[in-house]
């Protein structure tokens, strides 16, 4: 039964091309309908102004719970959903969910913005900026409270999804490289990219240790983006140590578990009410 080989190859310590392949296969029959069936939750995580402390913003991150298997890792399922094609609908999903999410948020009286993942498959589409920008319309929140987070790795058609994030940004949707320095040809990718946003990988925050050569290449990312006049987000930030350094080398804002796991809604504004209780 396929959806049974979704554990027992995930078990598999070193599995071979066809296990992966049946595995792969397995997850994407398992994907289908998924979203019908409601499987998916989205979790957000806040992004934090590392001066203050004050959450500024939340990701959205997907999570599936499959009925049999549990919680399935979007590293797993989210290539397959993008290999299927299912990726489409399913991110669509998600950016629906992300934006009416701000607008609550922002109606509350928080001053959020929301990041969404967005997938090479959804740039393909030929009416991806329209479409995103009538789901802000409809949800009554303005563009610049939407983020679009694409990877330098991820790009298929270059042409076409570049034209999509020219389009969204000069609506005001700011967009974002996540997992900076990850890819294949992040300083050409730089120059092509409208981007208001480096995501420095989380890989990189993990290296420092507070000796020059441990945050060498976090401080490289930062001056760059500071010469390009781009934000940086720090990703991946779970010590008190990290978010010090991050600071004193002007990276603006951070994510990470130092300040809190991906959460439900409510437990971001309970993050944003505390907060603005502390300043009070
Ligand atoms: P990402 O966009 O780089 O998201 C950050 C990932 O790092 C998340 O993993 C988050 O839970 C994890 N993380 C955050 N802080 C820390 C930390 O302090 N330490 C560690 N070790 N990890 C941390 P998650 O939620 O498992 O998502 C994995 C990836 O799946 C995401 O990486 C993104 O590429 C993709 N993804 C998630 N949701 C979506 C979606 O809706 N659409 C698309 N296309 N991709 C998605
Ligand atoms: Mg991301
Ligand atoms: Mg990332
Ligand atoms: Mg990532």
């Amino acid at each position: 039964h396929a959806a049974r080989s979704v554990t027992s190859t995930f078990a598999v310590h070193e599995p071979s091309m066809n296990d992966r392949r049946a595995a792969d296969a397995a997850i994407a029959e398992a994907l289908e309908g998924a979203l019908q069936r409601d499987e998916f939750t989205v979790l957000y995580q806040p992004i934090v102004d590392l001066a203050s402390g004050r959450v500024v913003a939340a990701e959205a991150l997907l999570r599936w719970q499959h009925p049999l298997h549990g919680a399935v890792s979007p590293a797993t399922f989210i290539p397959v959903a993008e290999r299927s094609g299912e990726i489409v609908g399913i991110g669509r999903w998600v950016l629906e969910q992300a934006v009416r999410q701000v607008a609550a948020w922002r109606a509350a009286g928080a001053d959020l913005s929301v990041t969404v993942n967005v997938s090479p498959r959804q740039l393909q589409e030929p009416h991806l900026a329209r479409d995103v920008l009538a789901v802000l319309e409809r949800a009554g929140a303005p563009a610049e409270s939407l983020v679009v987070e694409v990877t330098e790795s991820a790009m298929v058609d270059e042409a076409v999804e570049v034209a999509a994030l020219r389009r969204l940004r000069s609506a005001g949707v700011r967009i974002a490289i996540d997992d900076f320095g990850t890819g294949y040809s992040s300083l050409q990718y730089l120059t092509r990219l409208p981007v208001d946003i480096l995501k420095i990988d989380r890989s990189f925050v993990a290296q420092m240790d507070g000796t020059p050569e441990g945050a060498a290449i976090a401080e490289a990312v930062i001056r760059l983006a500071q010469i390009l006049r781009l934000t940086t987000v720090a990703e991946g930030v779970e010590t008190e140590g990290q978010a010090a350094e991050l600071l004193a080398l002007g990276s603006e804002r951070g994510q990470g578990y130092l300040f809190s796991r991906p959460v439900p809604p409510e437990q971001v504004s309970a993050l944003v009410a505390r907060r603005q209780d502390a300043v009070a």
